[in-house]
């Protein structure tokens, strides 16, 4: 069952360059998803899109079956969670309840509400222990694990997360990557953006590749690997674990 299609996109950000070129492809409710492809290729652009903060110039988002291209980034926001790559763009609040209390507030819930579900998330992302400290006192997965934290209070049935383990040591890389399979097990679907090959391989099922702007390939984690012409035009040799 597809949860998220995407029907032919094209984009371009000024009328210079085409950056996206008749991409489509499924994610099935329940997938572990991956979009992989070198920097450049068009992968942050594309999460952009699903989560309305750009318009395809042709080409449809569709949602459960529902064509949400027209819907404004709010709307999708209740559909889809978007982990956007550096969380300090999406930090507003000083300390760490506050922040991942902020949608709930937005959305009128109730005190005793925002409590329980805020105190839930904290535990289910290892945060609990820190929730009254301010939010600078962090490292980086920490501050990582805020963001999505403050993404899953909104119970969305699926995250999109734009190069997740970026700049991490292998500590928090492995952290956030587990963290993300118990998620995946309770139901919640995962689209990972990454040029990580290995991550890709041992966290994914499902994977399209990205070449500048093209789907080049579309199948599943192993078999891509395993494709010498695919990672080649995708120019993914060079690829290592944490750059
Ligand atoms: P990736 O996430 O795979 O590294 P991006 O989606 O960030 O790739 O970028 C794809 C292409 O779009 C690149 O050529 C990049 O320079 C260009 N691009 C990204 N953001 C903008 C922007 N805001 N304006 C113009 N060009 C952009
Ligand atoms: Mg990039
Ligand atoms: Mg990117």
């Amino acid at each position: 069952d597809a949860i998220l299609e995407l029907e032919d996109i094209s984009f371009n950000y000024n009328n210079e360059k085409q950056i996206l070129k008749n991409v489509s492809f499924k994610v099935n409710k329940g997938d572990m998803f991956s979009i992989l492809g070198k920097n450049g290729a068009g992968k942050s652009t594309i999460s952009k899109l699903i989560c309305g903060f750009y318009k395809p110039t042709s080409g449809k988002i569709i949602f459960k079956g529902k064509d949400i291209s027209k819907e404004t980034i709010k709307e999708r926001s209740e559909k889809i969670g978007y982990v956007m790559q550096n969380p300090n763009q999406m930090i507003s609040k000083t300390m760490i309840f506050d922040e991942v209390a902020l949608g709930l507030k937005i959305r009128g819930f109730n005190e005793a509400e925002i409590k329980e579900r805020v105190y839930k998330v904290l535990k289910i992302c290892g945060l609990y222990g820190y929730r009254n400290w301010p939010i600078s006192a962090l490292s980086f997965g920490q501050k990582k694990r805020v963001t999505i934290a403050s993404i899953l209070v909104l119970n969305p049935e699926i995250i999109i997360l734009d190069e997740p383990t970026a700049g991490q040591d292998f500590k928090h890389y492995s952290e956030i990557m587990e963290f993300l399979k118990e998620l995946n097990k309770e139901g919640v679907t995962i689209v990972m953006i990454t040029h990580d090959m290995h991550l890709m391989l041992e966290y994914t099922n499902n994977v399209v590749v990205l070449s500048d702007g093209k789907k080049i390939c579309d199948d599943t984690a192993i078999n891509v690997l395993t494709n010498k012409e695919v990672i080649e035009k995708a120019n993914l040799k060079e690829t290592s674990l944490y750059e």
